[in-house]
């Protein structure tokens, strides 16, 4: 009897899309459309990964072994918005900029204060996406997934632990999110969107290569003079600038001029370069000020920490 996975087509050493354009690829790639499909995956290595737009990931020069699976197609990108609640129901495929830009038609407001983040839903939900204006968890009502035995969730946004750009959700598989935006003027939410946009592109080197910040805002254990008191959140770009990185490389790997905690790639960079400046900057910014930072951008290597 032919079963709805038997169409599961799986890819060998296929490349894994990153928005630095390097590093290694996949042993073994799987594309599924419907959670079944999903399920079959799962079978065959519950230690899978999933791969989003890849904008905030490093692939390891010697690429992965574990199965990828990609959810950028199929049921995983359905996408329901009702104008009048102004609840939308998204698969975890679909597209966060896209998404902002239909809800922005359907004059509802809230998700264009991400406009400018490239990432799938279910990168963004992992990642709790956002920035100056604002952060995906504010609209999320509920988040549907998928643990590693194949049995279906659905939380409440109350029993999801958000925090900065982390939701504690690592261990699952999103599948879909239902979110509460707000109804209102379609040329109001446009203006809000473009403002952001602006903010973004004159802060950020958006036209180069890179997955967006490479370290995460570090909370200050002590005070540092001159910048904060112990306590509070201070901006990492400005701390890794603080210690004259702007330009430092390692191959085709480069801290940017633009904003200090982007880095960037050319085309001959490596993962390596990328992952040697990293620990060059993170020294720098320890001796100077006793600050240990900690990497937003996630790195799949073979030699794995679990599924992140
Ligand atoms: C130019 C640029 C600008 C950026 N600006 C911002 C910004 O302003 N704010 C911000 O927060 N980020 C920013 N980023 C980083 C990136 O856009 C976000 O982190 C985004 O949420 C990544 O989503 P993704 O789909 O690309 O995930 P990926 O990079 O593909 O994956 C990231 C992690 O999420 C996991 N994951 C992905 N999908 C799923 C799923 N369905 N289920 C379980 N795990 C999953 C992956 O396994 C991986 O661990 C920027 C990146 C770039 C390149």
């Amino acid at each position: 009897m032919s079963t709805a996975f038997d169409q599961l087509h799986i890819e060998h050493n296929a490349p894994i899309s990153t928005w630095f354009h390097i590093g290694g690829g996949a042993q073994r790639l799987a594309r599924p459309t419907m959670g079944e499909e999903l399920r079959h995956c799962l079978e065959l290595d519950d230690e899978l990964r999933v791969l989003g737009e890849g904008a905030n990931l490093l692939v390891d020069d010697d690429g992965i072994t574990d199965l990828v699976v990609s959810l950028q197609q199929g049921a995983f990108t359905d996408c329901q918005i009702d104008e009048k609640t102004g609840l939308v129901h998204a698969g975890a495929g679909v597209a966060l900029p896209g998404l902002i830009n239909r809800c922005v038609r359907s004059g509802l407001g809230g998700l264009e204060k991400l406009a400018g983040i490239p990432a799938t839903l279910g990168g963004a939900v992992i990642m709790n996406a956002g920035g100056a204006f604002g952060e995906l968890s504010q609209f999320i009502v509920q988040v549907e997934a998928i643990d590693r035995a194949g049995r279906t969730h659905a939380y409440d946004r109350v029993s999801i632990d958000f925090g900065y750009r982390q939701s504690l959700l690592n261990h699952l598989i999103i599948t879909g999110v239902v979110l509460q935006l707000e109804p209102g003027d379609p040329d109001e939410i446009a203006r809000s969107r473009a403002e952001c946009m602006k903010y973004k592109a004159q802060s950020q080197p958006l036209g180069d290569k890179s997955a967006g910040c490479v370290f995460k805002n570090p909370t200050l254990i002590e005070p540092i003079e001159d910048i904060a008191e112990a306590g509070q959140r201070v901006s990492a770009g400005m701390l890794i600038d603080r210690t004259g990185c702007k330009g430092l490389s390692v191959g085709g790997a480069s801290v940017s001029q633009v904003h200090a905690n982007f880095i960037t790639t050319s085309a001959d960079a490596r993962a390596s370069h990328v992952i040697e400046l990293i620990e060059q900057v993170r020294h720098r910014v320890l001796d100077r000020f006793g600050v240990s930072l900690d990497t937003e951008l996630v790195i799949w290597s073979k030699n794995k920490e679990p599924a992140s």
